[in-house]
């Protein structure tokens, strides 16, 4: 595991080597040999899945498209993670993105390991029936790896309720007679899907924000108010006053976490700026969201991107350029569209003081590294954007059930779960000046490690 992953899962098993309370049986030499076999695991997936896809074009070419389904680790349980259409697909990224889903679940103690998928493909580009013969063949391609028990796949970027409910349908035809409903999640209602699982990244998004800003650190200002760490006195810059928001995305994570902004008039948040893959919008006196959410539905998720689109909708907003949404002066800057949005390069530009990833990986490790320096909050995707897997968890406990539940009872229990790990989370990460993406990740490396002696596999 390259990455900013990878460095950070060995500085959190340096950080837990020297904590004497943690495993206390083992000392010494055998203390050693353990954290050693502890960057082993887990620096390496179990196992990486690769297949060339052989698909007939409605044109009557046949091509071979390269297909991932890599399997990192399931200490915890079976595999989890979503599939990913993407021309950008490689085995790196993906290998990445499964560690992450290991230690985003060990974190939010959702019982699954952690896996990833991917098609080399543009999705843009084909047509649905072409899609649908992608999906059918990656599951009879991985048939014997996937499945409830074994390796639970979900959408994710370019992938949505259509293909899960396709890829479900085919793993029912390959293997009659045996329970199918948990074998995708993120499927469509009507296919045995959740209610809430399409908003739950973005909901869980802003609740962790609200959350940390808001209803955790009421009652905390005492014994923080004369506290140093840089960012505690971020956090307390910016509690309990209406505060700017701008969100990078406008998809399923951007535009919910924004409409659920908008309408937390209790904190007075104001959402200044949205943007997607041709523009920003921006106001300081505030956007309508829900009327741009309602524009993009009818839009295939398009903002307006043109001033006789916007006079069409009439909100009063400048038309910027896509990227300036990251150099706005607001408070806090929600990235819920791509990796690697801010980098080296262009950390000095972005004012924002608390960053929220809503992406994967949208802020680099060096980017990481300087606006820690400054002080600026990063609440880190394997904390924010966990609404997704956790809802996905949801949905596949319904379809071993049959039972489905209301929508108002999904979101109790996702915030639930997302409030047990904050609660968890929060007081070392006000206590200590690591930043709260190390400190995410000493946890859930502390849950994993834990169980892996436990299981007798660190001898
Ligand atoms: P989506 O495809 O619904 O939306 C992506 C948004 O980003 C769109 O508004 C698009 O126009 C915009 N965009 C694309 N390229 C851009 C660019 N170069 N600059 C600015 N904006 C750009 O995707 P989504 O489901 O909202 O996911 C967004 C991110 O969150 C992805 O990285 C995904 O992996 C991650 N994520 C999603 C979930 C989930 O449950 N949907 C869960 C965890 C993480």
């Amino acid at each position: 595991m390259a990455s900013q992953t990878g460095s950070i899962v060995q500085q959190s098993l340096q950080a837990l080597m020297g904590d004497a309370a943690f495993l206390p049986n083992l000392q010494d030499q055998a203390r050693e040999q353990a954290f050693l076999s502890l960057a082993a695991i887990l620096s390496t997936p179990n196992k990486v899945h690769k297949a060339f896809l052989r698909i007939t074009l409605d044109s009557g070419n046949v091509v071979r498209i390269p297909a991932y389904r890599i399997q990192h680790n399931d200490t915890l349980g079976p595999y989890k993670g979503g599939i990913r259409f993407h021309e950008s697909v490689n085995e790196e990224e993906v290998t990445n993105l499964a560690a992450l889903m290991t230690l985003k679940n060990a974190l939010h103690e959702v019982p699954f390991g952690g896996g990833k998928g991917g098609v080399v493909i543009n999705p843009r580009t084909y047509s649905a029936k072409e899609l649908y013969l992608i999906c059918k063949k990656y599951v009879q391609y991985f048939s014997d790896v996937l499945g409830p028990d074994k390796d639970i796949p979900a959408p994710d970027m370019g992938t949505g309720e259509r293909e899960m409910d396709w890829m479900m349908s085919e793993y029912k035809s390959i293997h009659p007679g045996h329970p199918y409903l948990g074998s995708f999640t993120g499927k469509s209602i009507l296919n045995g899907g959740s209610l809430g699982r399409r908003e739950a990244t973005g909901k869980g998004v802003y609740f962790t924000f609200r959350h940390m800003l808001h209803d955790f650190l009421k009652g905390q200002s005492g014994w923080l108010s004369g506290s140093t760490n840089p960012f505690v006195r971020t956090a307390l810059a910016h509690a309990d006053r209406p505060l700017s928001v701008a969100v990078q995305g406008f998809g399923n994570v951007g535009s919910v976490a924004a409409l659920e902004a908008y309408k937390c008039t209790y904190l007075h948040n104001k959402v200044v700026a949205v943007s997607d893959r041709s523009v920003t919008l921006y106001n300081p006196d505030g956007l309508p969201v829900p009327a741009l959410a309602d524009y993009a539905a009818r839009h295939q998720g398009d903002l307006p991107a043109t001033e006789a689109a916007l006079a069409e909708l009439d909100p009063k907003a400048q038309l910027l350029g896509r990227e300036d949404v990251l150099y706005l002066d607001v408070d806090v800057l929600i990235l819920a569209a791509l990796e690697e949005q801010v980098r080296k390069d262009n950390v000095g530009r972005v004012k924002a003081r608390i960053i929220v990833e809503g992406a994967n990986a949208p802020v680099t490790g060096e980017a990481d590294a300087a606006l820690a320096e400054r002080g600026t909050i990063v609440i880190p995707d394997i904390l924010a954007n966990a609404g997704g897997v956790i809802v996905s968890y949801f949905e596949w406990l319904q379809g071993r059930e049959t039972q489905f539940f209301t929508e108002e009872h999904i979101y109790s229990m996702l915030y639930d779960k997302m409030q047990k790990t904050l609660n968890a989370i929060l007081p070392a990460f006000f206590g200590d000046p690591r930043p709260l993406r190390q400190h995410c990740y000493i946890h859930a490396v502390m849950k994993l490690s834990a169980a892996l002696y436990r299981q007798g596999k660190l001898y």
